[in-house]
């Protein structure tokens, strides 16, 4: 949880730690958070985060594309500098009654096309902007949460359910382990946007600050493995060893794409559209990228990773640099697809689960609410093997191309580990190694 103060009076935002992140689909749902706090702006600009400047704010996108409008103010130290949390809406009248007249908020402005409402003058407002079309949720899950007296829950979901309004899980208690059972309804308005009202007794124990929090996320994350399911995916590992081992700068081209894509710049928003699509980038934008961070490296020695990866990137790249060798690292397609295929998604919260490497408690149910679990679309054995062929058509070629050429060399497996000490073998009869080969 992060937020700017305490849950009794700040917003604050869950953020979920998952890997699926990157399969995200943003949605037209959520239109932004307005903070108060010229010191953000100072801080972005100092950190090179790409800040748009406007006259009386600036623009700040998170990864993902969630936007930020952070208003030229002094942040505020007696009040929450978060002032606004904009949803759309697709029609306002209708969204208006249903949080003013079932929700019980009150109408702080209005306008044609947006509304401000809150349950309280002091604390952050709840704006709905009138998009004039449908709200796509797309895959990005938010939902908003307030609390309020656990007695009062039975109360609103009577109220909802006599509107004949969506009610997502009606008045549970929801254990968390080893810390506070909550009470929670959850809704959804006109608009499909998820609300969740929580007991305030049982919210303020959970919520309270914990000393321990860092050092329990680090916990959480060694022990749901995600490092060794990096890891068995191989590649990544086997290019970090050869660098650590054989003094290489290293180059990978998908870390400079997602870098690119987190920084929104125009390459970026436009090698998304395909790197979600499972799609290989247009070879004109990789080369132009590559070529560029090449130019950067000058005299180093270097590996690429994951360039060229059609045989026009190949033919480009050689106009430039001649390389010396080349491996291909050979994963059977049944493998890959077992380790994705055993991926389950909790799609209210985003958790994501694997029956090998990060098992839920009880098979087939999320940890937290005992929901039922699901199998993405882009997760089945079908999809995975899709994206397989796909692939594999385009570096078939490829790797004709380096065969003719005499610098092509496979090294088939499953594992890293396996892998690797061949690797490193055949690569100590080009370059000494410092060290390895485990
Ligand atoms: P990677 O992490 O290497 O699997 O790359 C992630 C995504 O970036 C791929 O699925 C492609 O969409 C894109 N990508 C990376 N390298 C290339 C490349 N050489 N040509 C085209 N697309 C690429």
């Amino acid at each position: 949880m992060i937020g700017y103060g305490a849950e009794d009076n700040h917003f604050v935002c869950e953020l979920t730690y998952n890997y699926g992140i990157s399969q995200y689909e943003m949605g037209n749902d959520f239109l932004g958070m307005h903070i108060d706090s010229q010191e953000v702006v100072e801080r972005a600009k100092k950190n090179d985060w790409p800040v748009k400047d406007e006259e009386d704010h600036s623009i700040l996108e998170a990864p993902g594309g969630y936007k930020f409008i952070i208003n030229h103010k002094p942040q505020p130290t007696d009040k929450d500098p978060v002032q606004q949390v904009v949803l759309a809406s697709s029609n306002l009248e209708k969204s208006v009654t249903y949080w003013k007249d079932l929700a019980g908020m009150t109408v702080y402005s209005k306008t044609d096309k947006s509304a401000a409402l809150g349950y309280c003058e002091t604390q952050a407002k709840l704006v709905l902007q009138d998009i004039g079309g449908e709200v796509n949720h797309a895959k990005a899950f938010g939902r908003i949460a307030f609390s309020a007296p656990g007695d009062d829950l039975p109360g609103i979901e009577q109220k909802m359910k006599e509107a004949n309004q969506t009610i997502l899980t009606p008045y549970i208690s929801l254990d968390t382990p080893g810390k506070a059972t909550v009470q929670v309804v959850i809704l959804a308005d006109p608009d499909g946007h998820e609300i969740c009202f929580v007991g305030d007794e049982g919210f303020r124990q959970l919520s309270a600050v914990d000393p321990k929090g860092d050092e329990l996320l680090n916990e959480a994350m060694e022990k749901d493995k995600s490092d060794e399911w990096f890891a068995k995916k191989g590649k990544g590992t086997i290019s970090s060893r050869i660098v650590r081992d054989f003094g290489l700068k290293h180059m990978s081209s998908g870390d400079i794409l997602r870098s690119q894509v987190l920084k929104r710049t125009d390459v970026g928003q436009e090698a998304e559209k395909y790197m979600k699509a499972g799609k290989l980038v247009p070879d004109e934008t990789m080369v132009k990228l590559i070529s560029s961070e090449l130019s950067a490296l000058k005299t180093s020695n270097w590996l690429l990773d994951g360039f060229p990866r059609t045989r026009p990137q190949a033919e480009a790249l050689d106009q430039h640099e001649k390389l010396d060798l080349v491996l291909s690292l050979e994963v059977p397609d049944e493998v890959i697809i077992e380790r994705i295929k055993g991926r389950w998604t909790h799609l209210p919260s985003g958790r994501i689960y694997h029956t090998e490497f990060n098992p839920p408690r009880v098979p087939g149910k999320d940890d937290v609410t005992g929901e039922p679990l699901v199998q993405r679309e882009d997760d089945k054995a079908e999809s995975v093997r899709h994206r397989l062929e796909y692939y594999a058509a385009n570096t078939g070629p490829l790797k004709k191309f380096y065969e003719e050429q005499g610098l092509l060399e496979c090294f088939h497996g499953t594992m890293s580990n396996e892998i690797y000490p061949r690797v490193h073998k055949y690569l100590q009869t080009y370059i000494p190694a410092h060290g390895g080969p485990f």
